[in-house]
């Protein structure tokens, strides 16, 4: 299938590493011109070397300046913004018994505020485009996970506002999707698993409760799925929570 992509500008917040990065080089090979904004400069920089990049950006998205100019720059470079992939974010452990007010807050910039800052400075590019969005949520949305009061309401959020701007950009012809990982081996992921004292019993315990082939779900794909969501292929699919998961989510626990 030819997804159609060919020099689409395409935006990945926190593109340097993990899923971001697996979908900055999907977009590559499918002739896209990904543009990524990351606050870690070295794998920036490395990415870079491995891909060619329409623009790229080194910024705090938790900084609500830092995500004006980083929309700014990247439209300024590249003359067109066809698609955002909101995709930045870190599983920070502010729990309701042991976070605290301000860290709960600290939290929602971290893994909210920027989704609806990308979103509200790319808009009139997307609009010129009809473009598309794809938000990163993640199944703490649904199942919860204890201890992570500020990343599972803000991946709740995410889903919600998926489905409100996938209605108020219907004038638009702007489509609006999530995708929802569960168990995804990145960065991110090794530093979590690294939290309990046998990372390696750990690990087993998750693969064996997984159930399509007991594995993690592989970053390309969801990278793949971001591609089809963003690309001319998917053109009435809008407002849906993809889980890219193994079936982890939704099906009987029996099964595992
Ligand atoms: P990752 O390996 O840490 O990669 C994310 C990249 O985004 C990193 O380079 C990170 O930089 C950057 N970043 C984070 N916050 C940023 C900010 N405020 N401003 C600029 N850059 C920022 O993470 P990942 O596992 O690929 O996760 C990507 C997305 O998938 C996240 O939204 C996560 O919640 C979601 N997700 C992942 C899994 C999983 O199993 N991996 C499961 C469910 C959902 P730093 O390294 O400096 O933080």
């Amino acid at each position: 299938m030819n997804l159609d992509l060919s020099k689409h500008v395409i935006v990945v917040s926190g593109g340097a590493k993990g899923i971001g990065a697996a979908i900055v080089h999907a977009l590559a090979a499918e002739g896209a011109r990904p543009a990524v904004i990351d606050r870690d400069a070295d794998a920036l920089a490395a990415l870079r070397k491995e891909c060619i990049l329409s623009a790229s950006v080194v910024a705090d998205l938790r900084d609500l300046d830092a995500c004006r100019d980083a929309i700014a720059t990247i439209a300024a470079t590249t003359g067109r913004i066809d698609g955002l992939v909101n995709n930045a974010g870190v599983n920070d452990s502010v729990g309701l018994e042991h976070g605290t007010p301000d860290r709960y807050r600290e939290s929602l910039r971290t893994n909210l505020h920027h989704y609806y800052d990308l979103a509200h400075f790319a808009l009139p590019h997307l609009k010129l485009a009809r473009g598309a969005i794809v938000n990163v949520a993640s199944k703490t949305a649904v199942t919860g996970q204890g201890n992570t009061s500020g990343y599972a309401s803000a991946k709740g959020a995410i889903l919600a506002l998926t489905r409100e701007w996938a209605a108020e950009l219907l004038p638009y012809g702007i489509r609006v999707n999530a995708i929802v990982p569960a168990e995804v081996m990145t960065p991110l992921y090794q530093q979590w698993l690294e939290t309990f004292p046998d990372p390696d019993a750990k690990r087993a315990d998750i693969l064996s409760r997984i159930p399509l082939e007991r594995r993690m779900t592989l970053p390309a794909e969801i990278a793949a799925m971001a591609c089809f969501l963003l690309s001319p292929r998917a053109g009435h699919t809008t407002g849906q929570h993809l889980f890219v998961d193994g079936g982890y989510v939704h099906l009987d626990r029996a099964l595992t």
